[in-house]
């Protein structure tokens, strides 16, 4: 018999720690909807082209896409991010702007797999579409940092930096290539690879003999425009007021072509520096005119969920918590009345798990107490002639009988009684 288990890089969430992922996009569906953001579901499948179009000088869509041809020979690729899903999505349907939406859900990336980096993986994020204002680039870095507070992580640092309008990108990028060739050989060779497609990505080299180059490269801030420049001006304004501690990285230029003027990562502060990466964002353009639709400005960031949960075990916070049990139903007698006590409990309102199989009262006594209930309601031979049933609390305190008739509010009166001691 052939035994199988998930293919490398993806994984199974068990519970409880899926009741954790759920409570996480819960969290940052609250934060985001607060400020005007609507859900976006896209579908996890796209022509090939909406991915070629964001950047083909990126390992993202060059080496890690699933990409294949359906059943009608259709070139579709399983979405390795969700912007390019997102513009495609204006681009087809023309909603009014500004277009504010979030999103959650998996993404697909052959990379190889380590911790902290898997090929099915999940990001939240949002996309703005339509606006050009630097208060939205403001409040878009000030919701991720809401979340994240929200989170409970406290060593989670911002960096920022502008590229420039293209046409300052381009000037910048002319001048790394001419520095970065004069270096030659004393390159590494995949530098030199990188540098032949896109000289900016050059700067991403953590690699040893690339260094000096890197230190004494061309920096951004002297290509900037007028208007470049005061845009970033203005949203460091806006970050400061908002008391947003950041740091400017002159090099962080994150991959995609499209990006301009602002663009900034989130990092954790206990994770490997490969994976310290939590999440990251910026200002696109040109990415919906690529796709079909109008010339349309646009901003967003992507939030790993894998390696936030990650740096929120680091750092001790948002702990896995299910949902506890208010009552488990202890059925010693067997048949329709622990079916119908049950479901009488969970029509009311309470949380109730029962006991099966006729199994012996230890035995579901036991399964009670794993269940975390708050009370144990025990249906047995004596208590049904009586028509009576047992409650215990599993909590402490004694067992009380008491008239079936009774159960529902003895039930509300002592369970309320005790969440409101916990509060
Ligand atoms: P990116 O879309 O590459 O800017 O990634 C945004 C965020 O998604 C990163 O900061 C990571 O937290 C997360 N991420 C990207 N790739 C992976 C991966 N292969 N496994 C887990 N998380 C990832």
């Amino acid at each position: 018999m052939s035994s199988f288990q998930t293919s490398p890089g993806m994984r199974d969430i068990l519970p409880p720690e899926s009741s954790r992922w759920r409570a996480f996009t819960q969290v940052f569906a609250d934060v985001v909807e607060a400020a005007g953001y609507q859900q976006l579901i896209t579908p996890l499948l796209e022509d090939l082209g909406v991915f070629t179009r964001i950047g083909d000088a990126t390992d993202v869509v060059t080496k890690e896409m699933y990409d294949f041809v359906d059943k009608g020979d259709r070139r579709v690729a399983l979405r390795p991010e969700q912007t390019a899903s997102v513009c495609r999505s204006f681009a087809q349907h023309r909603p009014v702007t500004p277009w504010k939406v979030f999103y959650s859900g998996p993404n697909f990336r052959y990379e190889r797999p380590q911790r902290g980096r898997y090929r099915q993986f999940d990001q939240v994020g949002i996309e703005v579409l339509g606006v050009d204002d630097p208060m939205l680039d403001v409040e878009v870095i000030a919701l991720a940092w809401e979340f994240y507070e929200q989170l409970g992580l406290q060593q989670v640092s911002l960096i920022i930096n502008s590229l420039g309008e293209p046409d300052d990108r381009s000037r910048y990028v002319e001048a790394l290539r001419t520095h970065f060739v004069a270096a030659g050989d004393a390159l590494t060779e995949q530098s030199r690879t990188t540098l032949a497609k896109n000289p900016l990505r050059v700067l991403d080299s953590k690699r040893e003999p690339d260094a000096p180059f890197i230190a004494s490269a061309p920096q951004i801030a002297d290509f900037y425009s007028d208007e470049a420049a005061a845009h970033f001006d203005a949203v460091q304004a806006g970050l400061r007021a908002l008391d947003i501690p950041f740091t400017l990285e002159p090099k962080l230029v994150r991959g995609l072509d499209y990006y301009r003027r602002t663009i900034f990562e989130f990092q954790g502060g206990t994770l490997d520096s490969a994976q310290n990466a939590l999440g990251g964002g910026g200002r696109y353009d040109g990415l919906v005119e690529a796709l079909g639709g109008p010339a349309t400005s646009g901003i967003g960031f992507a939030l790993g969920v894998d390696r936030t949960l990650l740096a929120c075990d680091d750092e001790g916070v948002f702990g896995a918590e299910p949902r506890d049990l208010d009552a488990f139903v202890v059925d010693v007698v067997g048949g329709i009345e622990a079916v119908k006590l049950t479901a009488e409990l969970r029509q009311a309102g309470f949380a109730a798990d029962r006991g099966y199989d006729n199994r012996s009262m230890k035995a579901q006594m036991k399964l009670a107490n794993r269940s975390n209930a708050a009370v144990a309601v025990i249906v047995g031979e004596d208590e049904l002639d009586a028509k009576t049933v047992v409650v215990k609390p599993m909590r402490g305190g004694d067992q009380q009988t008491i008239p079936r008739s009774e159960l529902i509010a003895h039930l509300s009166r002592t369970l309320s009684q005790e969440s409101g001691n916990h509060d």
